[in-house]
């Protein structure tokens, strides 16, 4: 990178702080990464400066407000090497985003005898609004397992989707396990038969570059709070062919294009899916949370990051007393693991207790967990401002952990 992690860090105050008298370690970034402070200066700046409502107002408040927020989205189209902006659509999140096309695609009728397919290692966004479409249409509802090593079965992947299927839906990398699943080939081969696919990217925004082009998926989503960005704010791409055809999922102010007491007209892509008062100053501080990562460089974070995680991994599994789920492959952004003897609640209120801060339970993927055989698991998940030195300290505490369960 080209800044020292020093000076990075210096744009993070909350890193510099204390958790139970002790420097804070904050390795919980797979639920939600800080904020750099030009991110909180750009949410600020918008009700200091420009505060007014988008794409209705006759002044030059709500002008500026409307132009910086379509250069937003703009800019997420290049980010993600989008086709057009109108495949932007902005969302409350991953949630948000995979809720809005479940309602959308529900809207739209499903044939009979159609199928929906996800997989065993999804959170619960992307397993839940799709099985509750299946339950409500009558449609079937398909899981694809995973294996020994915490990856997708490939084989059942290929058994369960056919040309019933209506949509193919899958996270990009787990947030349990870190498995990358091979998404490209996964979207070709669905395409082969005529199967559209959503990916959910919520864990693979700092992993390296996203293309939506060369994924050639058909969707994809993800959430702002994971890569720097404010809270409740997300993004759902979708091919513009593909939303063209999809009826709005929610109806309001600003997505439509004329209203009569017998009829309404839509407004055109992306207006469509987006009624009411967006988050104007969240998809603002995206924007420049986008520019802080894209300054940096996301191949440089992600080295770093991957950097970190194997630094972990292999630490871990040095250790007595501790087991690490899965051992797939490829491994990006978290780490599963459990102390031997100890319920996962206790390990992180241990880890707290030193200044640690990991998540422990079943981090919204209750179907993962029964695959695992465990209530849950405890998950470390470094970002690229964590140092060496942290993750040393948190291995070290570990030792600690497991010593004094096994002395007891
Ligand atoms: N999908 C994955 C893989 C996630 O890890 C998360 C959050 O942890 C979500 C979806 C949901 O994200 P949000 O709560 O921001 O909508």
């Amino acid at each position: 990178m080209k800044r020292t992690i020093d000076d990075i860090r210096g744009d993070f105050p909350i890193l510099n702080r204390e958790c139970r008298g002790k420097p804070l370690v904050y390795l919980d970034n797979a639920a939600t990464t800080q904020l750099p402070l030009c991110v909180a200066e750009r949410i600020a700046d918008y009700y200091a400066h420009s505060c007014a409502n988008v794409h209705r107002g006759a002044h030059l408040l709500s002008e500026e407000a409307t132009d910086q927020l379509e250069r937003v989205r703009g800019q997420t189209a290049r980010f993600l090497n989008a086709e057009s902006e109108r495949e932007i659509i902005f969302t409350s999140g991953a949630t948000g985003g995979i809720n809005l096309l479940a309602a959308s695609l529900g809207r739209a009728g499903l044939a009979n005898g159609a199928n929906i397919v996800v997989t065993e290692m999804e959170h619960h966004s992307n397993f839940v609004p799709w099985q509750q479409l299946c339950h409500d249409r009558g449609l079937a509802f398909r899981v694809v397992p995973i294996t020994e090593s915490g990856e997708l079965d490939r084989e059942a992947l290929v058994r369960l989707v056919d040309e019933n299927t209506a949509l193919l839906a899958l996270t990009a990398v787990s947030n349990v396990l870190g498995t990358v699943n091979p998404v490209g080939q996964i979207v070709s081969a669905a395409h082969a038969k005529g199967v559209p696919v959503l990916i959910d990217a919520s864990q693979t925004t700092r992993a390296g570059r996203l293309d939506v082009r060369a994924l050639n998926c058909d969707f994809l989503c993800f959430s702002a709070h994971k890569m720097l960005g404010p809270n409740g704010v997300g993004v759902l791409y979708g091919k513009e062919a593909m939303l063209e055809k999809l009826p709005p999922s929610a109806y309001g102010g600003g997505m439509i294009d004329s209203v009569t007491a017998g009829e309404t007209r839509f407004a055109e892509l992306p207006a469509k899916f987006e009624p009411g008062t967006p988050n104007i100053s969240g998809i603002l501080g995206f924007g420049a949370s986008l520019d802080y990562l894209q300054e940096l460089g996301i191949d440089e974070i992600a080295a770093r990051e991957r950097m970190l995680l194997d630094r972990a991994e292999d630490s871990l599994r040095a250790m007595d007393g501790i087991r690490v789920f899965g051992s797939p492959p490829e491994r990006r952004g978290c780490l599963s693991f459990a102390v031997e003897g100890l319920h996962s609640f206790d390990t992180a209120a241990l880890l707290d207790r030193l200044g640690i801060a990991v998540r422990a339970g079943h981090h919204c993927a209750q179907p993962l967990m029964d695959a695992l055989g465990v209530s849950g698991t405890v998950r470390m998940s470094p970002a690229f401002y964590n140092t060496e030195e942290e993750i040393d300290r948190f291995c070290a505490s570990l030792v600690r952990i497991a010593e004094m369960r096994r002395s007891l």
